[in-house]
């Protein structure tokens, strides 16, 4: 079907625009979590449904992060001077890991289009030539940035963390001294880390900022899985940044990796710009929340955890017209 046949059509699985652009037939809602009268139900369904904070998502990062630890990565204690060898090791695996996820769903959803357009909230896969992009190709403008700058600097903060742990230099955790920190610390994490994100975030919107550093990444208001870590060096820098927590807080290695890698791999998973989940619900994908601020910018700078947006007044639930600076709809203010 061709986008102007789309067009203007809604439909019980969504609704297109004039643009033929889609969206889905409910709005984005925070988690349960921080809504007040408790809804113990809704918390337990959000906590262990399917897909849920725990299975998939976070499940399988904390495997990949043990994974890591044991298999992929030079002993730490061998790690106490920089050098090439372990070093390269990292910065091998980590590409590879963008080569895995990055570029996977890349040419999964884009080039060879295997989930169709169903879902997609921009009819455009990204084929244009625009002069905003390097090389004039979105696919090929941020996947330079990704591996020029976003790839070296997350192993560059894993490298000053691992350097300093073989140093003795981060204070340390294991499970058999505190197995229920050990745990717990697994379901915190991510808490700190869309509040570090929400705030930095938030700082790189102000003017100069946001012209110099941020723009970057609002380049992309079609974002597609490789816009992830298409940003400016100084975001990649601020935006990794929230792991130097280990340099404060008692943790393992594993946590330190959990950490990272839902930074650096996450990202990749929350701009795909398709709704997801994706192939009959297999492959937990997509972020219709951080769609809507790359595609109005002054809206939903976090993620739909935490409600800070909603907290701050800058929260946009998709219905309705979006109207920019002002109190926006959301299902609370609605017809008041
Ligand atoms: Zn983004
Ligand atoms: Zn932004």
């Amino acid at each position: 079907m061709s986008t102007t046949e789309k067009s203007n059509r809604v439909t019980e699985f969504g609704s297109y625009d004039t643009r033929g652009h889609w969206k889905p037939p409910y709005p984005v809602n925070f988690s349960p979590l921080f809504e007040w009268p408790l809804k113990p139900k809704a918390i337990f369904k959000w906590l262990f449904g399917y897909p849920g904070f725990i299975w998939p998502v976070h499940i399988l990062y904390v495997l990949l992060a043990f994974v890591t630890v044991v298999y992929f990565q030079p002993a730490i204690e061998n790690c106490k001077n920089l050098e090439f060898g372990w070093i390269g090791l990292m910065l091998l695996r980590n590409f590879i890991l963008i080569m895995i996820v990055f570029v996977g769903l890349h040419l999964v959803l884009y080039t060879f289009r295997l989930h169709g357009d169903e879902r997609k909230y921009n009819p455009s896969f990204q084929e244009e030539t625009k002069r905003q992009f390097l090389f004039g190709k979105q696919p090929l403008d941020n996947a330079f940035r990704t591996l020029a700058f976003g790839l070296p600097i997350w192993t560059a903060y894993e490298v000053l963390y691992v350097w300093a742990a073989a140093n003795g230099r981060v204070p340390y955790m294991t499970f058999q001294e505190h197995p229920f920190w050990f745990v717990a610390w697994f379901f915190l994490i991510p808490f700190f880390l869309e509040s570090h994100f929400y705030f930095i975030h938030r700082l790189i919107h102000w003017g100069p900022l946001f012209k110099y550093v941020h723009s970057v990444h609002h380049l992309n208001p079609n974002p597609g899985p490789l816009s992830g870590l298409a940003m400016h060096p100084v975001e990649h820098i601020l935006y990794f940044s929230a792991t130097l927590i280990y340099f404060i807080i008692p943790s393992n290695p594993v946590h330190f990796f959990y950490h990272i890698q839902i930074l650096a791999l996450g990202a990749a998973l929350g701009h795909t710009g398709f709704e997801g989940p994706l192939f009959n619900g297999k492959l937990v994908a997509g972020d219709y929340f951080h769609y809507l601020h790359h595609k109005y910018v002054t809206c939903n700078f976090g993620t739909n955890t935490i409600p800070w947006d909603k907290w701050l007044g800058v929260y946009y639930n998709g219905e309705g017209d979006y109207r920019p600076g002002k109190k926006v709809v959301t299902p609370d203010t609605k017809g008041t």
